[in-house]
This record gives C-alpha cells, structure tokens and sequence, in this order.
C-alpha cells in the first residue's frame, strides 16, 4: 500500500508515486536562508520533510530530495556587510552551522543541494523567458517584475479569489511595499530581477536588464527545474510559504515552462508555536539546537519532540515535550534491549547501516507503520510503537519473534529518523566530598606520598568509591 498525503493544491489525500514508474521520486523543499542558526521552528518543517522521505524510501522508493540554500536576498547581504565580510564568507558559515545541525538531528543530506549566488544565469534565463511570453515587464529602475493579471489561475494553491488580491493588498503591507516599488503596474505583482541598490553594496551581477540580483521567488523555480524537470512529483515548504513564495512559485513556473502540474503534489507543514505563543525573539522563545544542547537536551530528544505532532496540526513545543521525549526515548531503548537479549543479538545488530533492507519483518511494529503511510501520521505511528514495546516483556516470546519484533522496531525508527543508545549515559554526580578526596589523593600520588596517597584511598572506599588512575588523571567511580 503506498504512503497517502495530503496535497494543499487539491485538498485532498493523494497516493505518492512517482510520475513514471521506476524513476526517482523527486522532492523539492525549499531551504534555508543562511544568516544565523536555524531555530527549532525551521528544523520542524525539515524533519518533517526528513521523515517523509525516509518513509517513501523504506516503501521502496528511490528519492531525489533537493533543498536549495537561499544566499542572496536582504537578509544575507545586509548582515554580510555589518559584519564586513563577503557574502560568500558569510554564507558558508551559515551554511556549514545548518549542516552540522542537520547531522545532529539524524536528517539525511539532500541529493542537492543547489545556491542561488551559483544559480544566477539560470534565474536571467528563466525571467528572459517570462519577459518573452509577455508575464513579465521591466520597470524604469531596471527591475524585473511578473505580471500576475497573465497567470489566470493565480491564487490556486493559496485558494485566493484573484478579485480580492488587489484589495487586500492594498489595505495591508501591499501599500508599504507599493511606496518603495512605484514602478510596479500592480500591487499583486511581485519582483523577479531587483535592480542594484547602493545598499546593496558589492554584490550585484550583470543581466540583460542591468546589474542587480535575483528576487527569492525565482531561485526555487529556476533550481527546481534544473534538478528535477518541468514537472515533479512533491514540492515541500512551511504553511507560510504557501502564500506568496510557493503560489508565485507555480504562476512563474507554469508561465514560463507552459506546462500545468509544476509539482503535482504540495505538501505544507503547520506552525511550531513555543510556550503556546508564536516563536519569537522579543518572547525569548526563538530556540535554536545548540540552545536546547545547553539546557541538557541530546538532538535524538530535539527530534523526537519536534516530530511528535502531526505535520497538519501546530505543535506547542515546551522544554518539559523535550523530557518527556527523552524518557520516551529510553522505554524504547530498553524495550529494545530486552528483545536484542532475547534474539541472542548485540547492540551492534540493531543499528544501521540499511536495517530496513536486510529484513522484511514487522512483528509487531506493523500498525506502526501502517499508522505513518496514513498521511504521515508520526503521533500514531508512535502510539503503536508504544503499544507493541511490552511485548518484548512476554516470557514467551521464541528468539525468532524477537528477531521480527526488533526488525519492525527497527524499521519505523529508520522512518522516523530515531537513532538508538547514541546519547552517552550521564556520569554520576559525584558529592563534594568524595570529589575532594579524590583530588587529594592525586595530589599525593603524583607527589610521591604513596602513604598519604594509600591512606586517601581508604577513606574513599569508607564512602563507597574507588580511584581508577590513568597515565594523565583519574575517574572516581562507586565501588
Ligand atoms: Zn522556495
């Protein structure tokens, strides 16, 4: 049975199949924009994306995931040039932050991974193309914009009544933006080329239409199609880029290629709100991993709590949802420790590489997965993942059960992206006192006081702990 998921366009659950049969399923996700560390709100829609993928591939699909990284708009060149560095300095730094947030995080890298500086010429030809066909116009400042009243069936993915477009701009940011663009014909209208700014300081290239940079619309469509074609099979996002950035995603799109089907499926994860507000930096609630690392978080339980709703709902992430992933963390771990015992199999065993290939056994973990093809239903998947754990507590479960058992859990976790027994035991709090004896002794022994060193020894071992020496420290343990 393949996955089902919701589509944004059609509003409806569609089977997820690539267009030809034997092709690779191709999966656009929009990324991020590299000026600061991502924060938890960015990596849920990522995960999100990660797990969906996961899943296609352990239903047998080979999938072509790209994620763009978006290195030219304000943000990037302002901050670049506070801090008075190019901007590819910049970006790179940004970029390899996301990375290694990424790998903290279990999320498998995209097959590419293309940026918008290095993907400029195919941008001019895509907007050259639109400048042709007559849905694009070049203002007086040399800036390029796409003529919305061209595309008739704009606003179908949003569900927006094209009549009403106009005036809800107008009433809203429309009008601000209207000030600053005066050379637009319509507020709806939306830029394609941005001619240079002194504010934009070195970075700039050349176009037909004269120095500038590329607007962010543009870079998804052009890149998008260079990697996986004029139609592909999902194009993923957060809801709030469902309206503007992925419906002018589909009018450029369409209008240049004259191809309908752009994606043929929309796939929208919901808000993460914190503390039950809406992220942000005036609240204090914007976290990113490395903050949730420094209040004693491991990346397994950031993740197991940032997937843990389901995509189509908001999430109300808390710093108790990240103790509580990570006790759930550990029933799995020992459930999972149980069943290794009982199959005659080591640690070693359960872990990756491709667990998923070498057995096809669910066990008990069936309803699991059954739960995740229904529209990647993560909250029930774990929920049976819950229910079948104590099955590993049957005093008659045969090795071979145990074996299927561990094969299924196994399996769900690989879609779930859930490693297991990567977080290192925390060490035990050692009291003062003993703390303090043990630095004594150290002291004595690396002083050659051997008597002193051996009569420390004692009184460490009166408190229950014991010295293990090394050639340059020592750890206490407990006897
Ligand atoms: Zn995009």
């Amino acid at each position: 049975m393949p996955i089902r998921l919701f589509d944004t366009l059609s509003r409806t659950e569609k089977e997820l199949r690539p267009a030809a049969p034997g092709t690779p399923f191709g999966m656009y996700c929009c990324g991020p924009t590299v000026y600061g560390p991502a924060h938890i709100g960015n990596f849920r829609t990522f995960l999100i994306q990660d797990t969906l993928r996961r899943a296609l591939e352990l239903d047998g699909l080979a999938v072509k995931h790209v994620r763009n990284l978006t290195d030219v708009d304000d943000k990037t060149i302002r901050s670049s040039m506070k801090e008075g560095v190019s901007l590819k300095a910049f970006t790179d730094k940004w970029t390899a932050k996301f990375h290694a947030d990424c790998d903290a995080l279990n999320m498998q890298r995209p097959a590419v991974e293309p940026s918008a500086v290095e993907h400029i010429p195919h941008q001019i030809r895509m907007i050259e193309k639109l400048v042709a066909r007559g849905h694009a116009y070049v203002a007086a400042d040399g800036s390029v914009y796409f003529k919305v009243c061209t595309c008739h069936d704009y606003g179908k993915l949003a569900h927006i009544d094209r009549s009403k477009l106009q005036t809800q701009n107008e009433n809203s940011a429309g009008a601000a933006n209207a000030a600053d663009e005066y050379d637009r014909e319509s507020v709806a209208d939306f830029a394609l080329w941005k001619a240079w700014k002194p504010e934009d300081g070195p970075n700039k290239w050349d176009s037909p239409w004269g120095p500038g940079r590329p607007g962010w619309h543009i870079e998804c469509s052009a890149m998008s199609i260079e990697y996986l074609g004029e139609t592909f099979d999902l194009h993923g996002g957060g809801v709030d880029l469902c309206f503007p950035h992925h419906e002018n995603e589909i009018a450029q799109s369409e209008c240049a290629t004259g191809k309908k089907d752009f994606s043929r499926h929309w796939f929208h994860s919901e808000h993460l709100m914190v503390d039950g507000a809406k992220m942000s930096k005036s609240l204090g609630n914007l976290y990113t991993l490395d903050d949730l690392k420094a209040k004693g978080a491991s990346p397994m339980a950031v993740r197991y709590a940032l997937i843990s709703g389901h995509y189509r709902t908001q999430l109300n992430f808390t710093l108790k949802s990240l103790e509580d992933a990570a006790s759930a963390l550990e029933k799995i771990e020992r459930a999972a420790e149980r069943l290794l015992a009982k199959a005659g199999l080591e640690k070693a065993d359960f872990l990756p590489p491709a667990v998923h290939e070498k057995n096809t056994a669910w066990g008990s973990y069936l309803p699991a997965w059954e739960a995740l093809q229904n529209d990647l239903n993560v909250p029930a998947a774990l929920g049976k993942v819950f229910s079948a754990l104590p099955n590993a507590n049957r005093p008659e479960l045969s090795p071979a059960d145990a074996r299927a058992d561990l094969s299924g859990l196994a399996k769900i976790l690989f879609a779930l992206g859930i490693r297991l027994f990567t977080t290192e035991k925390k060490a035990e709090e050692i009291p003062s006192d003993v703390a303090g004896l043990g630095a004594r002794r150290w002291a004595a022994k690396q002083a050659k006081d051997f008597a002193g060193a051996d009569a420390l020894r004692l009184e460490l071992e009166k408190l229950g702990w014991k010295s293990l020496d090394r050639k340059d420290g020592y750890s206490l343990v407990r006897l």
